[in-house]
């Protein structure tokens, strides 16, 4: 059986966070930081066993579809549920959430390692298992406190999983569309009246539901103001229905595991998470988490592609040799290890950075910092809350292209077998398609990366990028590669002074700029690796090396301004249009 525990987590977990530095913010004081860390490891390595043991039965159910049940809802197939209740038995389940509510507090870091060894053995699984968390980490952090002590324990335990409602038939990448109605009732709960569609685990119990107030609903459609999360549970406190219906799954591609339900609420009472109107900015949260979890579930997917692909060509052989001796089969295996490695390097980079941010606001929320101290951290949590703002949409963005690449070139590399459903990697690829979909678009993470940037969230970013690889001077090769990444910035900044003289030119190459600043962030986390194990020299040194040509090739893609291509790219659309 594959160790899930691979050695690109373990080098996070041994080195590469300062777990003493996080611990003792998050608790304010002295912590058996060697206990806690031994804690987290327990838990991964069982984790892991238990999601290399998921496998088979997930590969070999893979095609079992979600249905719907018979009280109105909808469940996944049976092997799913068992490997759920394995989890809960293990206690494997709510992660994050804090030990007050029956969980472990563990840091989103290790809480995304867990998701991604979930995903690499079954990618449906973790649909169930990472919603029912980020539900659960929504309602601690917005509900009452009364909403907390009656739901918590039970997303700990197991008991109930979660969902997330936005997607309605108006309402995909602008939720500005969004038409579910929240009423407040005279006793401080409220009613939710809509239908959502595309909704994954929509059978769950749980239901944290984005939905426009009653009193602004005209005056705020078309934006996002006004609208509110509420937590909706499908049955009431005396067990009787809560008008929350499945009328229908989805058919699809791939995730078949996964129920992705229309949701119907009819009258459905709930609680407000948060303050009326300020119901965007708790899904932001839960919708960021996700993301997050999404990126982590892609590569987890890449990690199954990559085992795959090089097992199968270590046996295949051709031409009196293993395939994998081919130097274009090799060159499509190496290249797959390096992207899903600096996949991992920009993600975990991120959860770091969130970690720390999330100690932080425990921290100023104990209220118990002297005055200097709280207004030194309240500002470098503001400072970093600004590069988790950008980081977030370029690591889903990265995963997930990456992920599709990745199965895709497996699949390749199993030749003709590679397009039969014998072949893991073909279901592998069609659970990829959907990743670059889900939690915002590619286009719309690249968007959004824009906005950060064009509000100077990138300045802070590049400078601690570049007192990173001013630093790099131990060793020549390092060095050397460093000095490289300095000059892909450079490339990103001279982009930038093209893109933000013309909006609608900077929105036509977003991608381009995002994926420019990707490189350069994930190829410095790259050589922060190698300054703690230099056999990871190899991975940064073939990173960097592709992926510098990439950023003089795209600066001057983007340096190309002046020949109105949007002019032309609308002419071209338009003279097509009109043939059909
Ligand atoms: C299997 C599955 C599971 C899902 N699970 C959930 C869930 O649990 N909860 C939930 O709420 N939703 C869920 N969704 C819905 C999903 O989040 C949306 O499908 C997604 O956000 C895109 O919305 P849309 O389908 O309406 O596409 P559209 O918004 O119509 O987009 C169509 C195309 O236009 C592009 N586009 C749109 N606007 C812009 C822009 N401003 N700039 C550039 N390009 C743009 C998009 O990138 C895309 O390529 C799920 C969907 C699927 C298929």
């Amino acid at each position: 059986m594959a160790d899930y525990f691979t050695t690109g987590m373990r080098l996070y977990l041994d080195h590469l966070v300062d777990w003493k530095e996080l611990l003792e913010i998050r608790s304010g004081g002295a912590v058996d930081v060697d206990a806690e860390v031994g804690a987290y490891r327990t838990i991964l390595e069982t984790a892991s066993a238990m999601a290399a043991s998921f496998e088979p039965e997930a590969r070999k159910n893979w095609a079992a579809e979600a249905e719907l049940t018979a009280d109105g809802g909808a469940q996944s197939p049976p092997h799913i549920r068992q490997a759920y209740d394995q989890l809960c038995e293990a206690g494997l389940i709510s992660l994050t959430v804090s030990e007050q509510y029956g969980g472990y507090g563990l840091p989103a870091l290790l809480n995304g390692i867990f998701l991604e060894m979930i995903s690499r053995a079954d990618t449906s699984l973790m649909m169930v298992v990472g919603l029912q968390t980020g539900a659960a980490s929504d309602i601690e952090r917005y509900a009452s406190d009364e909403v907390k002590d009656a739901y918590l324990p039970r997303f700990t335990s197991g008991e109930v999983q979660g969902s997330m409602d936005l997607t309605e038939p108006e309402a995909g990448s602008d939720l500005g569309g969004i038409s579910t109605r929240v009423t407040d009732l005279p006793d401080g709960r409220v009613q939710v009246d809509g239908q959502k569609i595309y909704i994954s685990n929509g059978g769950a119990e749980i239901h944290l539901v984005l939905a426009r107030d009653d009193d602004k609903f005209d005056e705020s459609r078309g934006t996002t103001h006004g609208l509110s999360l509420v937590l909706v549970p499908r049955h009431l406190e005396d067990g009787s229905a809560n008008g929350v219906k499945v009328p229908r799954l989805e058919k699809k591609m791939g995730i078949h595991g996964s129920a992705t339900c229309e949701v119907l609420f009819e009258g459905s009472i709930g609680h407000r998470l948060g303050a009326a109107g300020e119901g965007f900015k708790a899904m932001l949260d839960l919708m960021n988490a996700a993301r997050l979890g999404v990126a982590s579930q892609s590569l987890g997917i890449c990690e199954a592609a990559v085992h795959d692909a090089i097992t199968y060509a270590h046996e295949r052989k051709q031409f009196g040799k293993a395939i994998a001796e081919q130097p274009m089969v090799e060159v499509m295996l190496a290249n797959m290890v390096v992207d899903s490695e600096a996949v991992r390097a920009l993600l975990y980079r991120t959860y770091r950075l969130l970690d720390l941010n999330l100690a932080r606001e425990t921290a100023l929320a104990g209220g118990d910092l002297p005055d200097a101290q709280a207004t030194e951290m309240r500002a470098d949590l503001d400072r970093d809350n600004a590069r988790v703002r950008l980081l977030t949409p370029l690591c889903k963005y990265f995963a997930t292209e990456t992920c599709d690449q990745i199965t895709r070139a497996a699949m390749q590399v199993f030749g003709g077998i590679g397009f039969t459903m014998d072949a893991e990697v073909a279901k592998l690829h069609a659970d990829s398609l959907i990743m670059t979909v889900y939690e915002g678009t590619s286009e719309i993470q690249a968007s959004f990366a824009l906005r950060e940037i064009g509000k100077g969230a990138l300045g802070v970013v590049f400078t601690e990028i570049r007192s990173e690889l001013a630093a790099m001077t131990d060793d020549p090769m390092r060095a050397e590669l460093a000095k490289r990444v300095e000059g892909m910035a450079a490339r990103v900044e001279e982009s930038m002074g093209v893109m933000f003289s013309d909006i609608s030119y900077a929105l036509l190459r977003a991608k381009l700029l995002t994926e420019m600043v990707i490189d350069v962030i994930a190829s410095c986390e790259l050589l922060d690796q190698v300054g703690v194990d230099n056999s990871r020299l190899d991975i940064a040194e073939s990173f960097i090396a592709r992926h510098a040509i990439k950023a003089d090739y795209l600066n001057q893609r983007i340096a190309d301004h002046g020949d109105g291509i949007l002019e032309r790219n609308a002419r071209v659309v338009a003279e097509a249009a009109s043939q059909h």
